[in-house]
């Protein structure tokens, strides 16, 4: 089966019967023990449950792996993914990677003996130069938050091959749809299923996929130990949203590329930053490894005053963080999600008081437009 055909109908198995054919939920904490001294599938629900199941083996299907998991949060996935390292273990990370992924690195997981070291995942040689003989994985999230810029992942998944490590991929911003990280080579990729795999900004929840039994295993452990699991009733909101993910996914794309062509050519615009853009040095390999540049892009304009009054003027577009839902939002990385950092760094970065980002919705372009169009005239 193809991508949306295995989305519809993934989960529908026939063994279910007519009953239970794959649009039900079941809540149950507990499952009653059939036979005495004999190991059932579902027994209490942090360990196993239907409806997660169904939703992990859904995510599982559409990136291409052999086993999925559903967390609580993009985060819980993280953290209980960490867990299967121990104190005196190294990490390779990029110096822009999502604030939550370095809070925990930096302030939680240090404490625990972990280290980590961040470096720019646009170059190879820096990412091969950071390996120390402690390091256990490298981890990749592509493209990067707020400036698009791209890891080729290929590349990293032969230098890790080369020194035994892992690879892991948070594939939030590109979803299964446009890009399928286990396909290239890495051996886990995760998501924070708040942003495309729920789409409509109502559903915190994380997942992660692997082709590897054994560590499938590891997984399988940190869900049943550290417990930080997708509800029932989230999962099967996640079902029903990721049947539409690939209409979503390329209404967003396809909404993007108009509005990036309006902004390229507005005198209020600088410059705009997107992973397909000609003069993105991350372009080709983008290309390669992914189907477009997906529906997150940023710009900068002229003024601090004009980014201030775009985000007050904007009447279809909120003025609000995250990304990956049917509204279009628009944030402001520097006073918004990239507040730990000094100053001085965020500009040395790019990430200055007069950049915006837009998350981009499946609204109808030509009304982003014009509420673009508006909000910078003001
Ligand atoms: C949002 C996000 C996370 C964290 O996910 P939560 O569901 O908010 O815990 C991790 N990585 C990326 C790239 C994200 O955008």
């Amino acid at each position: 089966m193809r991508f949306e055909t295995k989305a519809i109908h993934g989960v529908r198995t026939p063994e279910k019967g007519v009953e239970n054919w794959g649009n039900t939920i079941n809540l149950a904490t507990t499952f009653p023990i059939k036979e005495y001294n004999v190991m059932q599938e579902f027994e209490y629900s942090r360990v196993m449950s239907p409806t997660r199941k169904d939703f992990e083996s859904l995510v599982a299907q559409l990136e291409s792996g052999k086993h999925g998991f559903g967390f609580a949060s993009g985060m819980a996935a993280i953290t209980s993914i960490f867990t299967m390292f121990k104190a005196g273990d190294h990490f390779v990370l990029g110096l822009d990677i999502y604030g939550g992924t370095f809070r925990i690195m930096n302030d939680v997981f240090r404490q625990f003996g972990f280290e980590s070291t961040f470096v720019d995942m646009t170059d190879l040689g820096k990412i091969e130069a950071a390996i120390r003989p402690n390091t256990k994985a490298i981890f990749v999230e592509t493209p990067s938050n707020p400036l698009l810029d791209v890891t080729d992942i290929r590349g990293v998944v032969a230098i890790a091959k080369k020194h035994e490590l892992l690879t892991i991929v948070d594939n939030t911003f590109m979803s299964p749809v446009l890009q399928r990280p286990l396909e290239l080579g890495a051996d886990i990729v995760l998501h924070s299923a708040t942003k495309f795999l729920g789409g409509h900004n109502d559903i915190v929840a994380g997942a992660a996929v692997v082709n590897r039994d054994d560590l499938a295993e590891k997984i399988t452990f940190a869900q049943v130990a550290m417990g930080a699991l997708v509800s029932a009733f989230d999962s099967w909101l996640l079902l029903r949203s990721m049947k539409t993910l690939k209409l979503r996914v390329e209404k967003a794309q396809a909404n993007t590329l108009k509005l990036l062509d309006f902004l390229r050519s507005h005198p209020e615009v600088e410059k705009v930053y997107y992973p397909t853009a000609p003069d993105n040095k991350g372009k080709t390999i983008q290309e390669s490894q992914a189907e477009g540049g997906g529906s997150v892009f940023s710009f900068t304009v002229k003024s601090e005053e004009k980014a201030k009054s775009f985000f007050e003027n904007l009447k279809v577009a909120l003025f609000a963080v995250s990304l990956g839902g049917v509204e279009t939002l628009v944030t402001h990385p520097s006073s918004l999600t990239h507040t730990e950092f000094p100053e001085e760094e965020k500009v040395a970065r790019g990430v200055t008081r007069t950049l915006i980002r837009v998350a981009v919705g499946i609204e109808d372009a030509d009304d982003l437009i014009e509420d673009f169009k508006q909000a910078l005239a003001k």
